[in-house]
């Protein structure tokens, strides 16, 4: 059986925060506003994520009323999807994400990210995509007032898909 999810988010661009982006820590001289460590592409994986198997939203899971959540590294979010028991026959088959960011430029970072999502998921790195793109200065998201993340990705409980 394959099952499909998506997910998206967007979080507002603010000053004094490090910037978080698929577990990594990418020099920016601002950050993004959240509960937690605020990582707009880690909250649309896990709702994609959630999105495959009906379990959900990220917002549901972790609300952002819980101080438990308080600054937490969204990786410990997805390890927490990742670890229900209703993930355990489930495995990742491609999860292809996009980030849009007009500021700062994504690029040489990429390839961390999908090195970094590729350990989390325990499969091989071509099984992530990661892209990243402007909004060509249209909208709040072109202004630099905040970033967005798409995600969709594929699941199998084939054991040899
Ligand atoms: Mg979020």
């Amino acid at each position: 059986m394959l099952r499909i999810g998506q997910g998206y988010d967007l979080h507002r661009v603010t000053p004094g925060r490090p910037l978080r982006l698929g577990g990594i820590t990418i020099p920016a001289p601002f950050g993004l506003d959240g509960h937690s460590d605020a990582d707009v592409l880690l909250h649309a994986v896990i709702d994609a994520m959630l999105g495959s198997m009906a379990l959900g939203d990220i917002g549901g899971w972790f609300p952002d009323t819980d101080p438990q959540w308080l600054g937490v590294d969204s990786r410990v979010l997805l390890q927490t999807v990742l670890d229900d028991p209703r993930m355990a026959a489930w495995h990742l088959v491609n999860l292809d994400c996009t980030i849009i960011a007009e500021h700062p430029k994504l690029a040489p970072w990429r390839s961390p990210i999908q090195q970094s999502l590729a350990a989390q998921f325990g499969v091989p790195p071509e099984c992530i995509s990661i892209k990243a793109k402007t909004n060509e200065g249209v909208d709040a998201v072109g202004s630099g007032e905040a970033i967005a993340a798409w995600a969709v990705l594929l699941a199998t409980n084939n054991p040899t898909p």
